[in-house]
């Protein structure tokens, strides 16, 4: 839409420095200790297995666009990534049928409503209206490229992978929990079906889906997968390009306006970053040019969002000068 109109406009980055390195590792440890003992929300029980995580798990990680490292807590326990597979299944597929498309076939508006609302359909003709919330999700997971149900699925879990600089693994425990009680998924499925959004049988899309919730990683694993949307598409720490630097820029953009489901508005307006959370309490906040966040702690708010990874975010953004929307007046006469 409105890309088209500059398209022979060169981008340019906003890539301002992060704080020295020392400084950097301080405020990590410094959040860890200021909110190590904070209790606030529930741990999800919607999907069995999860309800046994313990809510004191928390874990800090850090990656710059160098590949520098930092950590605070429980950085190497391992969670499903749950919907924060969303957002870099998203850029898997945009990068292959490009902004316009994935801007027509599924939207990039929110919703204001629950993760998993059928309402949002039937209120919306059958569009499924963002790749952050289930419907599209599913949709979006539908046209992840390969022959077959087994391909796509492969193909989304090398791509994610190669976010994370490793290979990752399905938490058979988890899918098997998840496709246990998923009746709400496979309505939404059937429901895209019916609306012609889904072209391929929607109950296999279900089990892509849930496979993909169910990739096992680590708040180190989401820093790397977000510090490679932070440089560009480029992995920092192992070199790789994922994706190009546009998907990257389009990824984030989605994830600022519908990473938090219906709180993605407050998100931004008090942490001002990009971020996707997952229902296990897994969390990734992105400062582009700068690098990103990887957080883990169970306990959710009422929308699915780790209530201690919000409060460190608000934090880290504010101490370490992440915030996108923050300036400060310009100093007159600079500017040459
Ligand atoms: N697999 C979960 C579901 O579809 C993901 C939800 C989430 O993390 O928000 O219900």
């Amino acid at each position: 839409m409105f890309e088209a109109d500059v398209q022979d406009v060169p981008q340019h980055s906003f890539t301002g420095d992060l704080p020295t390195k020392e400084r950097v590792k301080q405020v990590i440890d410094a959040a860890h200790a200021r909110y190590a003992d904070h209790a606030d929300g529930d741990v999800a029980d919607y999907i069995p297995v999860l309800a046994q995580a313990d809510p004191a798990w928390f874990g800090i990680s850090m990656i710059d666009v160098f590949g520098g490292h930092y950590a605070a807590g429980d950085t190497e326990l391992k969670f499903s990534i749950q919907s924060i597979s969303k957002a870099f299944v998203f850029a898997l597929v945009c990068e292959a049928l490009g902004h316009e498309r994935m801007h027509e076939r599924i939207g990039v508006n929110n919703t204001g409503l629950p993760f998993n609302s059928v309402m949002a359909l039937e209120l919306n003709d059958g569009s499924p209206m963002n790749s952050m919330v289930n419907a599209g999700a599913l949709a979006t997971t539908a046209l992840m490229a390969g022959g077959s149900p087994a391909e796509q699925w492969e193909n989304i879990r090398s791509g994610l992978s190669a976010f994370a600089g490793r290979q990752l693994e399905l938490d058979g425990e988890v899918y098997r929990s998840e496709m246990a009680t998923n009746t709400r998924n496979k309505a939404i499925a059937r429901l895209l079906e019916s609306y012609g959004r889904i072209t391929i049988d929607p109950l296999e899309v279900v089990d892509i889906y849930t496979r993909q919730c169910s990739l096992s990683v680590t708040a180190h694993d989401l820093a790397i997968m977000g510090a490679t949307l932070a440089d560009g598409g480029v992995n920092p720490v192992t070199g790789q390009k994922v994706i190009g630097a546009e998907t990257a820029r389009d990824t984030l953009a989605l994830m600022a306006s519908c990473g938090l489901y219906e709180r993605s508005g407050e998100w931004l307006f008090e942490i001002g970053l990009p971020a996707k959370s997952g229902v296990a309490g897994g969390m990734v906040a992105i400062s582009p040019g700068k690098g990103a966040l990887g957080l883990y702690s169970p306990p959710l708010d009422r929308a699915g969002n780790s209530v201690r990874s919000q409060r460190v975010c608000a934090y880290l953004s504010k101490a370490l000068g992440l915030n996108l929307f923050a300036s400060s007046a310009h100093v007159k006469g600079t500017h040459v």
